[in-house]
């Protein structure tokens, strides 16, 4: 018997139900008496957000799990660091309309969605002003007619937050639009909501993406191998199948994935799921974020050394950003 088709009702009902209580949450892990409770932030302005296929990735009684590290508010957010600001990129300067950002040449990036499915406590754009920056529909008509005037740009980046968020009646009017621009040719999705809750990539998502007269890229975001168990792998079949290329861009964060076993695993069973490197990108400094850094000259170690394990087409582009750039400065192996 066939296995009943993802519906939208699947994915709503887990993004419904996420786990948002960060007691809740460590309590599930058998957690809730130790001393990892005595840590967590008091009152975090970016709530906890887990929904529960990730949530059943972690591993019980482990208070050093790279999955719950991630999405665990902890008082280390509340410490004020120097060097870490609530816009390291300077993104505010760039957003010529609201939920439209146009850093760099022949791309644009629209923020489709504000909110995610997850929420990465080292996100960068943590403080960003979503609710200034949520175009609802008036505010798409002008992000639209401001690339239907920008003729060099030519790839639409949907980000977010997190594009997924919206359902596929909107995004099917999305790209219907976007696909009414005669000089945009490419259409690169940025999101994680994939990775956290598979069941998102319905048949008709995988219709929309594939069927779009854009040439579409889905770039997802894992940091880790044990997220590929979430059942993204299978959940990305019926797209790699219609010739969809599927990327990963990576966060380097200590306690996570800053160790060489971990990235290779990374890399090697992201590949055996379709899914090929991009980035590897270093940490924004954003304030909260602090304790995830992993300073460069120890990035660029940890980078030598994957370079030298993996094969070339199997090794991400270790990145910074940095405002004012006209790209992203890679950082290559040093040998
Ligand atoms: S899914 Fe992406 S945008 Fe959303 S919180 Fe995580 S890193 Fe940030």
């Amino acid at each position: 018997m066939l296995a009943r088709e993802r519906t939208q009702d699947d994915w709503r009902r887990l993004l419904a139900g996420a786990v948002t209580d960060p007691k809740v949450l460590l309590d599930r892990l058998d957690l809730g008496d130790g001393p990892l409770a005595r840590t967590l932030a008091v009152a975090p302005t970016f709530q906890v957000r887990v929904p529960e296929p990730y949530l059943a990735c972690m591993t019980p009684g482990d208070p050093d799990d790279p999955l719950l590290r991630q999405v665990l508010a902890v008082a280390a957010e509340d410490r004020p660091v120097p060097g870490f600001v609530t816009d390291p990129l300077a993104e505010v300067e760039h957003n010529p309309t609201p939920g439209l950002l146009h850093k760099y040449r022949g791309r644009a990036l629209l923020i489709a969605a504000g909110g995610c499915a997850v929420h990465c406590r080292y996100c960068f754009r943590r403080h960003f002003p979503y609710a200034d920056n949520n175009p609802g529909r008036r505010g798409l008509e002008d992000a639209l007619a401001y690339l239907a005037a920008a003729e060099d740009v030519r790839e639409i980046i949907l980000s977010g937050g997190d594009p997924l968020m919206l359902d596929d009646d909107a995004l099917g009017w999305l790209v219907e639009r976007l696909e009414q621009i005669p000089h945009l040719i490419r259409l690169r999705i940025h999101t994680r909501f994939p990775v956290v809750i598979p069941q998102r990539l319905t048949p008709r998502l995988v219709d929309l993406i594939a069927g779009s007269r854009l040439r579409a890229v889905l770039v997802l975001h894992l940091n880790h191998p044990r997220e590929l168990a979430t059942g993204i792998s299978e959940a990305l079949q019926p797209l790699l199948r219609r010739g969809i290329p599927v990327l990963n861009q990576a966060v380097l964060l200590k306690g996570v994935n800053d160790q060489l076993e971990t990235l290779m695993a990374l890399c090697e069973r992201g590949f055996e799921a379709g899914i090929l490197p991009y980035y590897l990108h270093l940490l924004d400094r954003v304030a909260g974020t602090a304790h995830f850094e992993v300073d460069e000259p120890s990035a660029r170690l940890l980078y030598d050394d994957l370079a030298a394990a993996l094969p070339g087409y199997l090794l991400p582009r270790l990145v910074r950003e940095t405002p004012g750039a006209p790209g992203k400065l890679p950082l290559p192996p040093r040998w």
